[in-house]
């Protein structure tokens, strides 16, 4: 295996053309940032008709946190006064009841995983996540004791009473945001947290049957030093989480960071966040885990769970609540999208106020055309520390990743990013190109993806 000291040297010895290596964390494809309003508002009954419906994955976003971490630049707002967040569960019933029968009611609508995403899901109480387990089951027909269901938390929020609903649910996959267990570098993520509360958090977590437990954990924070990022990944190995996900601190437009100076010069910074990057990761080897990406850690005896940051290529998404996604084959969809407190929040009021007619209509998105998707498909698996099969990208699309993206795939080599497989079965990255993750998924957008995000302001 590459070590960390073989790596650093051939990285300082790396051209200096190089990207800089954390441009944006590519989860999706296309961004949020380029979808645009669509004027015709084309009923979901239309986009669905023709799509293959027997694999859906359903995704019910919940826009409520009891903080606002300074690096997060999600769809979420702090609190839910006035009883908002019933008003939020009466227009996400009313969606789902909308959605289902534009997806019409036939035996080949079948969800074959579900996921509660935020903000953070466990900001309702055990009563309302009994409810969101309902509209789920009821509204939209998953299964949700069949198929893989993966629901984030907070140390806060994760308590006794939310936990034993979602277990007795048929949660697999309890994904909970710790970020730090040093309470100086929480505060300094502008995340206030204490590691006792953590603790007790986590422990609550593994007294219940749920399988999985990942941990999020974020380097890069002012003030962290390779012995601190040691702290928390041990803090962290303790728990023998079946995942691990490391993300590298970004300060964006209108986050909390954001608002404030960065603390280190932006080439220090990156080599800081490369250097414990190569730390956390050769850590987490050494302890008996596997690298799935260049964010994401699996311990190596855990079970399968199904997909998690890899979208399945092929199947389509059913997102219902105003943050959500929901992606055909030829459009991505969903509502505007935002991250200035004061635009959340009113968008948040418009999607409560919405009424069920509304819903059955697609009304901001982006076209996702034959060349986009072989973009997205490329992209999604390269990122893959597995990377790509030739031969699956050949099947799908009738021609070959080399002759599709010549300039693109010889700059990678170039750069020592891919290893060499021209003829091989699998377009892989190497240690240095799945480092590289964050600049190199930017490189693959096309021109008219990019030019949209530029164009796009931030509200
Ligand atoms: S990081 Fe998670 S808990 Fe923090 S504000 Fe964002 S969604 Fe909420």
């Amino acid at each position: 295996m590459t070590t960390t000291a073989e790596e650093t040297a051939r990285a300082d010895a790396a051209p200096t053309d190089a990207p800089r290596p954390y441009q944006s964390y590519v989860y999706a494809y296309p961004h949020k940032t380029a979808y645009r309003p669509l004027p015709e508002r084309p009923a979901l009954r239309d986009l669905w008709r023709d799509e293959p419906k027997g694999a859906l994955s359903l995704y019910l976003h919940i826009p409520f946190c009891e903080v606002r971490c300074g690096f997060c630049n999600l769809f979420t707002r702090i609190g839910a006064p006035d009883e908002l967040t019933g008003r939020y569960l009466d227009a996400l019933e009313r969606q789902a009841v909308a959605v289902r029968e534009a997806l019409g009611d036939g035996r080949d609508v079948r969800f074959a995983n579900a996921a509660f995403g935020g903000g953070t899901p466990t900001f309702l109480d055990a009563d309302e996540l009994v409810r969101l387990c309902d509209i789920a089951e009821l509204r939209t027909g998953a299964d949700l004791r069949a198929v893989p269901l993966s629901v984030e938390t907070s140390p806060a929020t994760a308590t006794a009473d939310r936990l034993a609903v979602l277990a007795e649910r048929g949660t697999t996959r309890l994904s909970i945001g710790v970020q730090s267990f040093v309470d100086a570098e929480a505060r300094a993520a502008v995340r206030p947290q204490r590691r006792a509360d953590v603790e007790a958090a986590l422990s609550r977590i593994r007294d219940t049957d749920i399988p999985v437990l990942n941990i999020d954990l974020i380097y890069g924070i002012d003030g962290q030093t390779p012995a601190s990022w040691r702290t928390s990944l041990d803090a962290a190995l303790v728990w023998r989480p079946e995942e691990l996900y490391l993300y590298p601190l970004y300060v964006r437009p209108l986050t909390g960071l954001g608002r404030s100076a960065a603390p280190l010069t932006d080439q220090a910074w990156d080599g800081q966040r490369l250097r414990l990057y190569r730390q956390g990761r050769d850590h987490l080897l050494e302890h008996g885990y596997e690298q799935v990406s260049m964010r994401m850690f699996r311990r190596a005896d855990a079970p399968a769970q199904g997909p998690d940051d890899y979208a399945c290529q092929t199947d389509g998404m059913i997102g219902l609540g105003c943050g959500a996604r929901s992606y055909t084959s030829s459009l991505h969809y969903s509502f505007e999208y935002a991250v200035d407190m004061r635009e959340i929040r009113a968008i948040i009021d418009g999607y409560t106020a919405t009424p069920s007619e509304e819903f059955a209509r697609a009304r901001h998105g982006r076209r996702v055309d034959g060349r986009e998707a072989r973009r997205r498909h490329l992209l999604q698996s390269l990122l893959q520390a597995e990377g790509m099969p030739l031969d699956d990208y050949r099947t799908r699309f009738g021609s070959g990743a080399f002759d599709d993206f010549p300039s693109e795939l010889a700059a990678f080599a170039a750069r020592g990013w891919l290893e060499p497989c021209e003829d091989g079965p699998r377009l892989r990255l190497t240690p240095e190109g799945l480092a590289h993750s964050d600049a190199l998924g930017p490189e693959l957008f096309s021109p008219e993806v990019r030019a949209a995000m530029a164009a796009y302001e931030p509200r």
